[in-house]
């Protein structure tokens, strides 16, 4: 059952929301500030957040920025100013979708319906490659990682790396592709950034499997993920 965070200061508001996400079928949870908000994300997956603009602590805007530093969740945007300006402003900074108020709760429902349907996990590139042996399982609609069965606690950044590598096993991607990988133009310094992600994604894999090195490093050319190390 998908899981909806909905951050809400007018409790009306919400209960509409509340009401017609439950009768399609979703779970969900209200929260009616910014900051409880940021902190219940951090400690819980959710599907899918709906968010309102105006908050009395936090603005959305801005609830949204910080979420984007540490997750990737589907984030729709409720405001109750319908200037072209906050749409696009609310687009560029990470959100999918975008609701002015007045607006009908099953639209709504619609919307969350249809982003969950275009975020869900597609079978990745690299067709016709079984996929890596099973010491590794990627969920990337709730953005975690499983290795021996641990759950790894990685950033979003070395989350990404990890599901690209894993993606296409035995491919050796070049730090460029993998920045791609991450949405970070290709720039001067950057490149080593990836790296660093790789050291602290490796150092991760090891508290698991400490003789195991399945990150490859191929000199000058890039990284690959294979499962046989
Ligand atoms: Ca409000």
């Amino acid at each position: 059952m998908p899981h909806i965070l909905i951050v809400e200061d007018e409790a009306a508001i919400a209960d509409t929301l509340v009401y017609a996400l439950q009768a399609e079928g979703f779970a969900t949870c209200w929260l009616s500030l910014g900051g409880a908000a940021l902190e219940r994300l951090a400690g819980e997956p959710f599907d899918l957040v709906i968010l309102d603009v105006g908050l009395p602590d936090i603005g959305g805007f801005e609830v949204c920025k910080r979420l984007r530093r540490f997750s990737e969740v589907p984030l729709i945007f409720l405001t109750a100013r319908s200037e072209e300006v906050d749409r696009v402003v609310g687009l560029e900074i990470g959100a999918d979708d975008y609701v002015v108020k007045p607006f009908s709760p099953r639209e709504v429902a619609a919307r969350v319906k249809a982003i969950l349907k275009r975020t869900a996990p597609r079978p990745l590139a690299g067709e016709g490659r079984p996929p890596a042996a099973a010491t590794l399982r990627i969920d990337g609609q709730r953005y975690q990682a499983h290795y021996h069965d641990q759950l790894l606690n990685l950033t979003r950044h070395e989350f990404r790396l990890l599901q690209t590598l894993h993606g296409q096993p035995e491919r050796v991607f070049s730090r460029e592709q993998l920045l791609d990988a991450l949405g970070v133009a290709a720039a001067a310094g950057y490149e080593r950034s990836i790296d660093s992600h790789i050291k602290s994604l490796r150092a991760k894999l090891r508290q698991v499997a400490a003789s195991a090195e399945p990150i490859q490093t191929h000199r000058g050319l890039g990284y690959s993920y294979n499962p046989e190390r």
